[in-house]
């Protein structure tokens, strides 16, 4: 309990829908353990109840906007009138500016994926919130909404590799990392042909590149989705 007090923060938001200033929680950076990296960068930590993923989205409690970071800052005005029809006036004042579990956070993701959607965010943003909520389900063993976000996920990143948006949901995202990513999630939502010609493309274009970890990550998993692929295959004929 005196860690996960140490280890929370408020941080004071202002809403950029109604512009209402209220406070939500964030994890303090480097304070957690890490015990576990799947490969499409999944990150579990010691204290599952402290991963920072929970704590990404804002929630105004007052307008019901929900909002990342990487949200434009500004919003024009035919947004704004249809973010009042379509969220404001619907909204039920709500606090989301606690500790939260689990289901409390896969909520505020549906809350502010449905805002990106109406704001119209940069498809990397749009990825970024569904691969984290696939996250989510994934922590709470729920393979088949997993799934569902995952799929969702692997469309906008695809979208956002062909509109090249990509580094304006994550800085640290490369064209060899995305072409990885695409091909991890493809691998994941069992379209098998797609993962293998998108781990090519991170190892084609990785020749020139620094990025060594990416590189040998991209390896392995485009042996493992020809495998699955292969057993997919002989499951059918069999
Ligand atoms: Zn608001």
């Amino acid at each position: 309990m005196m860690e996960r007090l140490s280890a929370l923060y408020d941080k004071t938001c202002t809403c950029r829908h109604c512009h209402h200033s209220f406070t939500t929680k964030r994890v303090r950076g480097g304070s957690q353990a890490i015990i576990q990296r799947d490969a499409d960068f999944c990150t579990y930590y010691k204290e599952q109840s402290l991963n920072p993923i929970l704590y990404t989205v804002n929630v105004c409690p007052a307008c019901g906007f929900a909002f990342t970071d990487q949200f434009t800052q500004q919003l024009l005005p035919p947004v704004k009138r249809l973010v009042q029809e379509q969220i404001s006036s619907k909204w039920t004042p709500k606090e989301f500016g606690y500790v939260r579990s689990i289901s409390e956070a896969v909520v505020c993701y549906k809350l502010a994926i449905y805002a990106a959607e109406l704001t119209g965010e940069a498809h990397s943003v749009k990825a970024g919130l569904s691969l984290r909520l696939a996250w989510l389900f994934r922590f709470q063993n729920d393979k088949q909404q997993e799934k569902r976000f995952l799929h969702m996920a692997v469309h906008e990143y695809e979208q956002s590799y062909v509109f090249s948006d990509y580094d304006k949901g994550d800085k640290e995202m490369s064209e060899v990392r995305i072409l990885y990513l695409i091909g991890e999630l493809m691998r994941r939502v069992e379209r098998y042909d797609e993962a293998v010609n998108y781990f090519s493309k991170a190892l084609e274009l990785g020749r020139q590149s620094i990025e060594t970890g990416i590189l040998s990550m991209a390896r392995d998993q485009w042996s493992l989705a020809r495998e699955e692929y292969k057993q997919k295959n002989q499951e059918k004929i069999g």
